[in-house]
């Protein structure tokens, strides 16, 4: 690997005690292969869970105040059949971004064996993190919440409780995808509802004024001189 970025050089140079491959020891316990991948972070984990508690809200207004009280059956279940299987997909699509390994260096692989084993060329240069003691590709970045070195990662995102990186960019662009549909789904259905309730009460409204006028003449006694 080839030295591109100063950040590199500004890590080794500010702490060169890390350059020392004596200093990384592998992981104790290295997990068995296919260990969910989760991570434990308070903030994450709460972002997450109001994620689920505003989709799930939203799947309770639609369906219990707008298609159930619906006398239109064709067009509650119609449109119910379409918000939940979008309303699945987005919560399956959220888990499946939140639970999967974003594309993460294996820590502490930065050991003298390791290197050795890497048969460098001479004047060939791999970078280390200094924070996880990992030998980092190229396009890796060091995530201080995962407190690991994630391959080509884009940004920690707080309401997956994950890094979006390579191996679960698809399932995050498919749940703000998701997301962004039944957003314009409800607020469709909001725009029908209203429009129901207004031409509903102002049917109501003209029978009511209707109905007082019809007694009002039947009580006026110009009625009778009307019919003369
Ligand atoms: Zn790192
Ligand atoms: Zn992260």
């Amino acid at each position: 690997m080839m030295l591109i970025s100063t950040h590199h050089f500004r890590d080794i140079e500010r702490k060169p005690e890390y350059l020392q491959p004596e200093k990384c020891a592998p992981p104790p316990f290295p997990g068995p292969a296919g260990t969910m991948w989760f991570i434990r972070d308070g903030c994450g984990i709460a972002c997450a869970i109001v994620t689920w508690f505003l989709v799930l809200y939203v799947e309770f207004v639609v369906l219990f105040v707008m298609l159930i009280p619906s006398r239109d059956y064709v067009y509650s279940i119609t449109n119910g059949i379409v918000f939940n299987l979008l309303a699945f997909l987005a919560l399956a699509s959220h888990c499946r971004a939140m639970l999967t390994d974003p594309g993460a260096v294996p820590k502490g692989n930065a050991t003298k064996e390791f290197i050795e084993s890497l048969q460098l060329k001479p004047g060939q240069v791999v970078y280390k993190c200094p924070k996880c003691c990992s030998i980092k590709p190229d396009r890796a970045h060091h995530c201080s919440v995962c407190k690991r070195c994630i391959r080509k990662m884009d940004h920690h995102c707080p309401w997956v409780n994950n890094c979006v990186s390579e191996n679960n960019q698809k399932y995050f662009v498919l749940f703000k995808m998701y997301i962004a549909l039944i957003s314009l789904h409800a607020l469709i259905m909001v725009g029908f509802h209203f429009l129901h309730c207004f031409e509903e009460d102002w049917t109501n409204l003209l029978k009511a004024y209707r109905f007082i006028r019809s007694e009002e003449d039947k009580s006026s006694p110009f009625k009778l001189d009307r019919q003369h």
